[in-house]
């Protein structure tokens, strides 16, 4: 009898799909890996197995996003694989089909927030998140997941979904922000009042190599991941951490990233950024596969490894002292004294302007979340950005947490018909995640405003 595959591997290189033809985010990013696994016959193993990725629906995007205008205006159709293909993956894992999967697709998602108006550092919509809500919904909103996400560049946009999520865990390992796109992941970005704790941000100092990672993961990461129990682990892998990355300035190496791998034991591998095309990311994806299949990783080496930075230590002092800051937060998170964070009123409102540096969007955002005793609250957001045509668009949304409580359902649903009526905005949304058939984004146009 056959055994299953332990390890799932779902490709998409999005052939004919790039932001310019000169862009560091494109087809052979993937294809050099490929190459690299067939030369050394990975994909002859029986314990690894490769899926075809499906295509996501509209559907499933709006679970997570709101896209303004619309899921069809801002998505492609290698969008739509990308996130389809990471679905694959989770269901390879939900169905026991196989025990592991890696996602190899592109375009990557982690910077895509909530609300879309178009793309920000390469990512429109949020791969991982739109498999988390998927799976989500087949267990009705009973599933607890962890993300840790390892790529270079802050995970601005996973952070900002999950951001009052008590259902959801994540730790973002990154490059420090005041060095590095997109600025932000911060030891003080620490999640909203319902979800206090829940997000932890580990800013590396550039250079950081082997040494510091593996610390945080050992110190930070697997105590945290052994308390929450999350029911799924996965590990968003950006690539772009190596030391021949040319977009940034860390120093991993293949076998750290292997090693990580062995450490987390991730449910679900999703691939994020990486850039160096020939000199990362065949070795870092090999080294993850045969961890994640429990084969020997050793012999993994990139050609142009040079002397001393594959270091065992020491640590940098200044990461010692901020995963002692975090291993405190983690701790102490349930006695914190919330109303003095968020103050005491009904709502907590935050404010923000945002930047979708590949599209050269501005957006201004207003929210106000609930502070519910019984639910995580529903929220409001007003969101003013500029279009492609420099055209201002004003929209709203109406977003309801799973589990909602009947007053949050109650308020949530006037607060959509009062927004509905306001004749300033040009679209007012409401996304439910607990929906059954019904659209799960309503919208209302408030204009068609001439020309
Ligand atoms: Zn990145
Ligand atoms: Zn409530």
């Amino acid at each position: 009898m056959a055994t299953k595959p332990k390890v799932g591997l779902v490709f998409f290189p999005a052939f004919d799909w790039a932001i310019a033809a000169d862009h560091p985010e494109r087809e052979e990013r993937l294809l050099y890996t490929r190459d690299q696994l067939r030369e050394e016959g990975l994909l002859d193993l029986p314990a690894i197995k490769e899926f075809r990725p499906g295509i996501a629906t509209r559907q499933d995007i709006e679970r997570v996003h709101i896209c303004v205008p619309s899921v069809e205006a801002v998505c492609t159709e290698s969008h739509l694989i990308a996130a389809g293909g990471t679905i694959t993956a989770g269901d390879l894992v939900f169905s026991g089909k196989t025990e592991r999967a890696f996602a190899l697709l592109r375009p990557p998602g982690h910077h895509a927030m909530r609300i879309v108006h178009g793309s920000r550092g390469f990512c429109t919509i949020n791969i991982e998140a739109v498999m988390i809500e998927y799976l989500r919904k087949l267990r009705n909103g009973r599933f607890r997941v962890a993300v840790v996400d390892t790529d270079a560049h802050h995970a601005d946009g996973t952070q900002d979904i999950y951001y009052n999520d008590p259902d959801v865990l994540h730790i973002s390992i990154h490059q420090d922000g005041r060095t590095l796109y997109p600025g932000t992941g911060f030891l003080n970005e620490l999640g909203g009042p319902a979800a206090y704790g829940l997000t932890l941000n580990v800013p590396l100092p550039p250079g950081s190599g082997d040494a510091e990672l593996l610390y945080v993961v050992e110190q930070l990461v697997l105590p945290v991941l052994h308390d929450y129990q999350p029911d799924l682990i996965i590990n968003a892998a950006g690539q772009d951490n190596h030391f021949t990355d040319p977009l940034t300035s860390m120093n991993i190496t293949a076998q750290g990233y292997a090693r990580l791998t062995e450490l987390l034991a991730p449910d679900l591998v999703v691939l994020e950024g990486g850039y160096s095309i020939e000199g990362a990311l065949p070795y870092v994806n090999v080294g993850i596969i045969l961890a994640l299949a429990g084969l020997d990783y050793t012999g993994v080496r990139e050609p142009e490894l040079p002397r001393g930075v594959e270091k065992a230590g020491p640590v940098d002092e200044t990461v010692v002292k901020k995963v002692a800051f975090l291993q405190e937060v983690w701790a102490k998170r349930k006695e914190i004294d919330l109303a003095a964070i968020f103050g005491r009123g009904d709502y907590f409102r935050r404010q923000r302007r945002l930047y979708y540096d590949t599209d050269d969007i501005y957006e201004f955002q207003d929210e106000e979340i609930k502070i519910c005793s019984s639910c995580s609250g529903y929220r409001k957001i007003y969101s003013l950005a500029e279009d492609d045509r420099r055209k201002p668009v004003r929209i709203a949304a109406v977003l309801l947490p799973w589990h909602a409580c009947a007053t949050c359902e109650q308020e949530a649903a006037a607060a959509f018909d009062r927004l509905a009526a306001e004749p300033a905005l040009d679209y007012v949304y409401f996304q439910n995640p607990a929906a059954g058939q019904q659209p799960l984004v309503s919208r209302a146009v408030r204009r068609e405003r001439e020309n």
